[in-house]
């Protein structure tokens, strides 16, 4: 809470974060979005502890790390897994090997190990790759080691640091997946941050965006597109702005028994005219937002009657 980082660079300074809040509830997928630059992955740091924040604090699982120092410390930041963009992985070491890693590292016995480490393969559905190595692998496949070895010390929260930028968009896919699913079964937290506006769509409950170390907007997505105004929206749903009186940006967030559509030129004798938009499932709703030219006498209350149906007016620029 109250996050700030300053950088000092040369005898200047730079502000990463610059007083940022964010909650993020146990079992969601949290997702930060934001340009390069934005000060994503110094949050990522920062919340666990790889960097002490300038001021502020950082509480998880009722447990503020900030106040702590040493072995708490890095005991406390064994419940906090993280995921890296380009998976650094060990490439000496086979899968098996690498997923080891912490469970060498925190002292674990030989034969707990094994058998953690067929666990958690066999979660990330890379069992038959145990003895390959790094470079014998997609960076689908890379990745999911990286899941793998982040899930080792059982972690009640994961960070994700732009886990799928590096692979393409079936890859990617198939990795949110298994997030969604690690989250669904595990109860896992993740917080994760991308530029790519995709992944808040399809995997994200809750989001921020983030620009210039400031939180411009956050909540649960579902309600931000909904919010007037609202930024996410119009970087999810981009629509055309049209410079006409009567066009206007329509908004909803849940689906329709009615065709709305027809009812309002049957009901208001107006024309409808339907300029752009997209209609699409964001966790588990029906999102639609459209730019459309509403034209007639009685435009005033057709436009009302939309607003009083639940949907968001807003003059299309
Ligand atoms: P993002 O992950 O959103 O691209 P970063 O958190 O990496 O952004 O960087 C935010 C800002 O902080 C940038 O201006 C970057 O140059 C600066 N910055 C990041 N890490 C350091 C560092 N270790 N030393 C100095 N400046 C840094
Ligand atoms: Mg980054």
């Amino acid at each position: 809470m109250g996050l700030h980082k300053v950088y000092r660079l040369k005898g200047r300074q730079v502000r990463a974060l610059d007083g940022v809040d964010l909650r993020v509830e146990q079992g969601e997928v949290y997702g930060v979005v934001g340009q390069s630059g934005a000060g994503k992955s110094t949050l990522l740091r920062c919340v666990n502890l790889l960097e002490r924040p300038t001021l502020g604090t950082v509480t998880v699982d009722g447990t503020e790390l900030t106040a702590l120092r040493g072995p708490r410390l890095r005991a406390a930041r064994r419940r906090i897994g993280m995921v890296h963009q380009h998976f650094a992985l060990l490439s000496s070491r086979t899968v098996a090997g690498n997923v080891a890693f912490p469970l060498e590292v925190a002292g674990t016995d030989r034969a707990e190990r094994r058998r953690r480490v067929g666990e958690l393969l066999e979660l990330v559905g890379l069992s038959d790759k145990a003895r390959a190595y790094p470079a014998q692998l997609s960076g689908g496949q890379k990745q999911r080691v990286g899941i793998a070895r982040a899930l080792a010390s059982n972690p009640s929260v994961l960070l994700s640091d732009e886990a799928t930028s590096a692979l393409d968009p079936a890859t990617t896919e198939s990795i949110l997946d298994l997030l969604r699913g690690l989250n669904r079964e595990l109860g896992l937290t993740i917080l994760l941050i991308t530029h790519e506006m995709d992944v808040i769509k399809r995997v994200c409950d809750s989001a921020a965006i983030l620009t210039d170390g400031t939180v411009r907007e956050s909540g649960r997505v579902i309600d931000l597109i909904g919010r007037p105004g609202s930024l996410l929206a119009r970087s999810l749903f981009p629509l055309p702005a049209v410079d006409h009186p009567d066009a206007v940006h329509l908004t909803y967030t849940r689906s329709y028994d009615e065709p709305l559509m027809s009812e309002l030129t049957r009901r208001y004798d107006v024309d409808v005219n339907v300029l752009g938009g997209a209609i699409e499932e964001v966790s588990g709703h029906a999102v639609g937002r459209l730019a459309v030219r509403v034209s007639g006498a009685r435009r005033a209350d057709a436009l009302a009657w939309l607003d009083g149906k639940g949907l968001l007016v807003e003059a299309a620029r």
